[in-house]
């Protein structure tokens, strides 16, 4: 077995186990993160089960799935987006994580080719206030998820959130806690989302306890990036 294969299987392991102690109902999927890895890396990846990957570089990720053409891989794209990529995004990734601003949603809309299913989008949110991040204000949430879910060629899944790095499990599970605060808020105004994707290689286990249903995971999968 390869490494990123048993690293794989006890990635698994581990989110079946915290999911039977917090006795977390929902399916929790691995989206594994291979920015700065090669495209041999994924393939290996796919080939121990793994279907979902996630980049964040659109020069990067383009390069890598033309290595890859042959593989049902199923690509999301979760780094900052500029307007002039949102056609190339559109074209070439079923999912977006890091929407944060109408503009690029409706850049995005505009784009989805027409024999492609809906480009399925999370609301990246920035619940740290931090000033350097991305990621709309929990304030403007609301205003910012009414308006995409008009768009005919996107499809509102969820929220996507990157909390302020802490080694305090306390701070780390209340961050989580907030982004499901709005994300139940939302689905409480009639929203059916059904996506949180919240967690890395170091918080997953608390962000899945906090109701994860995507933990976005390179590390420790990949390897230390240098
Ligand atoms: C790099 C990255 C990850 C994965 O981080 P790891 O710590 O390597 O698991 C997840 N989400 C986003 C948005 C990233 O940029």
């Amino acid at each position: 077995m390869t490494s990123i294969h048993s690293r794989l299987q006890a990635i698994r392991a581990r989110i079946q186990s915290v999911r039977d102690d917090y006795g977390c109902p929902q399916a929790v999927h691995i989206l594994a993160v291979s920015k700065s890895k090669p495209a041999a890396d994924v393939r290996e990846a796919f080939s121990a089960g793994q279907i979902m990957f996630g980049e964040n570089y659109l020069q990067e990720a383009l390069d890598k799935q033309a290595q890859l053409t042959d593989l049902s891989i199923e690509w999301h794209f979760i780094g900052p987006i500029q307007s002039n990529k949102t056609q190339a995004i559109a074209q070439h990734f079923s999912w977006v994580h890091s929407v944060d601003r109408l503009k690029i949603a409706q850049r995005l809309n505009d784009a989805r080719p027409i024999d492609l299913p809906p480009l399925q989008i999370c609301i990246q949110i920035n619940i740290s206030h931090e000033e350097s991040k991305s990621g709309v204000a929990p304030e403007a949430l609301l205003a910012l998820a009414s308006e995409i879910s008009h768009l005919p060629r996107v499809k509102l899944r969820g929220l996507m959130a990157i909390p302020a790095p802490t080694q305090d499990i306390a701070v780390q599970r209340e961050q989580f806690k907030q982004v499901r605060l709005c994300y139940e808020a939302l689905n409480a105004k009639g929203f059916a989302l059904d996506t949180l994707s919240i967690g890395m290689s170091d918080d997953y286990p608390i962000a899945i306890e906090q109701g994860a249903t995507i933990v976005r995971i390179g590390a420790a999968i990949f390897g230390a990036r240098r």
